[in-house]
């Protein structure tokens, strides 16, 4: 099937109108015209290559709403008409033990991403929601539950998921204090998220600036991580902290931050940090861990929990073509909190 996306053609040039050929329907696959998808700083990266692992064409986006307009054979999970959602995987091995434990994401034989991976049949690069149309395996498309908007849900399949699957690691629930350093697209959701299941929840942001807006997305308080008064007012006040800095930060001031036995879970920066001093961590059996999105088992039980929570992200609406515009806004940590492009702005007639 033709259809039409925005893709990077290089790590400089900025995304541009593409053509794609989505396959041809396997017996399992589904099919899906895109409705909406969310913006991830992962979008960004991937595009300009931040991780050095990017292979162009690069056709972004792993955050899709769309509705199902044809089915493989044997597809019993979906049928066309069905309101549907995929995130970052679009396919796994599904027989080693990761798999069979709902965790997809940690594949031994390799998952395979919505953009940017070779597909596991044919080695073709797999390309992403910022697109009209795409296919996908059938266990990795998700059921919008009623009740989420699926002009705002898409933020959900990444922000949400990648925050949710900590929290529910580490066992978060009434009582539990939580940190989230950063208050961007996964910010925002891990705040929404920790306070629905009743913690205590502190925002760490640069500036007081998001402080309004950190209380009325549930947060019970802003902490300014660049105010080493405050920051060392707040020592051992943690069990939990998510760490959404999309940069090579420095840990140092935020571990005395945990309480005896807290962790410290990285979901942002991928690669070096500044040098981290171990003292913090041994003197109070300190943790600093990492964490992938979540597997498909979990990432439905979260669209099911924010339907049943009325849960929604915060999102600023755009047209596929001001996608340049959101990635500098991105950059700047100037948007509040994803954007959401409006698929219905990119005219497929142009394929
Ligand atoms: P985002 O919307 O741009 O938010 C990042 C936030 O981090 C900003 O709003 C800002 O918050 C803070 N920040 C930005 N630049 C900073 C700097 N130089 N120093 C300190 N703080 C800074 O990004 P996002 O979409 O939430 O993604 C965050 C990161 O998570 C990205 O690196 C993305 O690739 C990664 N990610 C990981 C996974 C995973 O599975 N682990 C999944 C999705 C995304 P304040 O203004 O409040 O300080
Ligand atoms: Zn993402």
């Amino acid at each position: 099937m033709k259809t039409l996306g925005y893709a990077a053609l290089t790590a400089t040039s900025p995304l541009a109108p593409f053509a794609i050929e989505r396959r041809a329907l396997r017996a399992n696959d589904v099919a899906m015209e895109i409705l909406f998808c969310g913006v991830c700083h992962s979008d960004l990266h991937t595009s300009r290559n931040d991780w050095g692992w990017t292979r162009f064409p690069n056709v972004p986006g792993h955050e899709i709403v769309g509705r199902v307009t044809e089915v493989g054979a044997q597809v019993t999970r979906h049928k066309v008409g069905d309101t549907v959602a995929v995130g970052c995987l679009v396919d796994s091995c599904q027989h080693c033990d990761q798999c069979h434990a709902g965790e997809e994401q940690y594949c031994r034989n390799g998952r395979t991403d919505t953009y940017n991976s070779p597909d596991r049949i044919t080695g073709e690069n797999t390309l992403g929601g910022y697109s009209k149309h795409i296919v996908v395996r059938e266990e990795f498309v998700l059921r919008l539950p009623e009740g989420l908007d699926p002009a705002l849900a898409g933020p959900l399949l990444c922000a949400g998921i990648t925050t949710y699957s900590p929290l529910r690691t580490w066992g978060v629930g009434p009582g539990s204090r939580v940190g989230v350093i950063g208050l961007g697209g996964l910010g925002h959701m891990a705040v929404k998220l920790a306070s629905a299941m009743g913690a205590h929840v502190t925002v760490m942001s640069r500036s007081t600036d998001k402080e309004a807006d950190a209380l009325d997305l549930g947060a019970d308080q802003l902490l300014v991580s660049s105010d080493p008064q405050a920051m060392a007012a707040a020592a051992s006040g943690f069990d939990l902290i998510i760490d959404t800095v999309p940069v090579k930060h420095d840990l140092n001031p935020y571990l005395p931050l945990l309480d005896i036995d807290g962790t410290l879970v990285i979901v942002g920066q991928v690669g070096l940090m500044a040098e981290t001093h171990t003292g913090s961590l041994i003197l109070g059996r300190r943790s600093v861990a990492g964490s992938l999105i979540g597997g498909i088992a979990q990432t439905q039980e979260m669209l099911d929990f924010c339907a049943r929570m009325d849960i929604h992200p915060e999102c600023e609406m755009i047209r596929m073509d001001q996608i340049h515009d959101a990635f500098e806004r991105m950059e700047k940590a100037d948007v509040r909190y994803r954007f959401v492009i409006d698929m219905a702005s990119l005219d497929a007639s142009k394929a």
